[in-house]
């Protein structure tokens, strides 16, 4: 007779195309979900910052409400319990006698961890583990490589593997599943119960992010179909403001509660319904490269998150916890930078552009160390996700898996390209005033030129800027 299963929910927070829930009704009885407060998730970083700060907090707070709802329309529940999943899954073994506990794979060093620490403890219950793989657009089945063996160069990556893997269709939702009236499934908790403060939303946001896959499948509907910006994502994606420049996906691809799999449907449909072009193959080609992070991590392991990153380099930085300071909080007094950075610690988003110009801005400029950037990102961000983020932050410094990927973001000109007109700087810089066509300076008498051009003038009180490069001086 087939035994009863729990399905522990990790960064799968989904009943469409979620594999493991659905291999797991397959070859079960009773089917249990469950999802962990893992207090590793919440401790403190090296930084004093909470590993997962308010914003992402509240966003996976909101995909648990949904998903435990989404279990009970078709007759389940959430089961929800604060503590070590390697302690309390074999708890609940033990109580609800089953058989099996299915999971989705990670590839980093803390997440194996706990697995394997769960597959010993249940090994010792003469209980299975079945970690079954599938955050990724493309199998890692499927890829032409081993693991070992995947291309250090994206471009190469890509080119073989879009020859090569099919993307596998995504799975329906299940329709219905049993009960789990057998036990208590226990409250989801609040901000406030996690050691966070509530942090209110702000209006100047790019987006309302709710968490959910409800909320992200809308999204999706939305920005396809809705409001038709795929046609012209290619155009539109190094923006700054507004919701419509990118699909702002990632928050529910980080949390697994939308499927790239489920993305690429879509892409493929409208491809056929509307308009195939440039831009609705660059949202395929978006993510690949975040499956490319994930691959890679997968074959370097640890050395993502070291000093001297994947290269095992030694650069030239220093632990400047002063000029770190200036930084996160937005206050280097170079407003190009503090506007982004005021953006992420407001709401817990920033556009790509802006993170490729304020991390390379850390490294390049201030010389500050680059995991403290990747860790405090780790903590702000809302679509925070292992591999894209330290992954990207490898390159940033320099110190990835392809040199070619060291690139340098000339802070002025960024501005001048992507907010020429001021308006992003204004939007997260109120203390910024228009004086249109007047070149106007720093109380300090520096010429800024980045603010000049744009019209802008700035007030006595927005920091002086931090250090005088020599290149933003003329
Ligand atoms: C220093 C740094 C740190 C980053 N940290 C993260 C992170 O923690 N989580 C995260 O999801 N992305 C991260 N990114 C990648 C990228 O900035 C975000 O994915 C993107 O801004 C999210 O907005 P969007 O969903 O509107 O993207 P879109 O432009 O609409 O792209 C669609 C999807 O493609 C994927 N994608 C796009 N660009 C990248 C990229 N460069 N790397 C990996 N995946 C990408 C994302 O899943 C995204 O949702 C980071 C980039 C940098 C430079």
């Amino acid at each position: 007779m087939t035994g009863d299963a729990i399905v522990w929910f990790r960064n799968d927070l989904r009943l469409h195309d979620n594999v493991t829930l659905t291999e797991a009704i397959r070859r079960s009885g009773k089917v249990y979900p469950i999802y962990c407060f893992d207090p590793r998730h919440f401790a403190d970083t090296e930084l004093d910052l909470p590993k997962t700060g308010a914003h992402r907090a509240q966003f996976l707070l909101q995909s648990l409400q949904d998903l435990r709802d989404n279990l009970q329309k078709i007759g389940s529940d959430l089961i929800i319990r604060r503590g070590l999943p390697e302690k309390i899954i074999p708890q609940l073994v033990e109580e609800l006698a089953v058989t099996r506990v299915f999971a989705s794979k990670e590839v980093t060093a803390e997440e194996l961890s706990v697995e394997k620490k769960l597959e010993d403890n249940l090994v010792s219950q003469g209980i299975e583990l079945d970690l079954i793989w599938q955050s990724t657009l493309l199998h890692v089945d499927d890829i032409p490589w081993p693991i070992n063996n995947v291309p250090d160069i994206f471009s190469q990556f890509r080119r073989e593997a879009e020859k090569i893997t099919q993307v596998r269709n995504a799975l329906p939702a299940p329709t219905s599943l049993n009960s789990v009236e057998a036990v208590s499934t226990d409250a989801i908790p609040t901000v406030d119960e996690l050691g966070l403060s509530d942090i209110p939303t702000d209006s100047r946001s790019v987006l309302d992010f709710q968490g959910g896959e409800t909320t992200g499948l809308a999204r999706l509907h939305e920005y396809f179909w809705e409001r038709d910006c795929l046609k012209n994502y290619k155009e539109t994606r190094n923006g700054m403001l507004g919701a419509d420049y990118s699909s702002k996906f990632s928050a529910w691809l980080a949390n697994g509660s939308l499927s790239p799999r489920k993305v690429y449907e879509e892409v493929k449909r409208y491809e056929k319904e509307r308009v195939k072009n440039k831009s609705t193959y660059w949202l395929v080609f978006e993510l690949l490269w975040r499956d490319y992070f994930r691959f890679i991590t997968k074959k370097y392991g640890n050395s993502i998150f070291q000093f001297g990153g994947i290269q095992e380099a030694s650069p030239d930085l220093r632990n400047d916890i002063a000029l770190f300071h200036k930084w996160k909080s937005g206050e280097t007094g170079v407003p190009f930078i503090d506007a982004n950075m005021r953006e992420i610690n407001a709401t817990g988003f920033m556009s790509n552009r802006g993170r490729q110009n304020v991390a390379s801005f850390l490294v390049k400029d201030l010389k500050v160390n680059w995991t403290w950037g990747a860790s405090f990102f780790e903590t702000m961000l809302i679509d925070y996700d292992v591999c894209s983020n330290w992954v990207n932050w490898n390159y940033v410094a320099g110190v990835g898996n392809d040199p070619r990927e060291n690139r340098y973001f000339n802070i002025m000109s960024q501005a001048q390209r992507y907010d020429s007109q001021g308006e992003y700087v204004r939007h997260w810089i109120p203390e910024l005033s228009d004086i249109p066509g007047k070149k106007v300076h720093y109380p300090t008498e520096i010429p800024h030129p980045e603010l000049a051009d744009m019209g802008i003038t700035i007030g006595e009180d927005y920091p002086k800027p931090l250090v005088a490069f020599s290149k933003w001086l003329y």
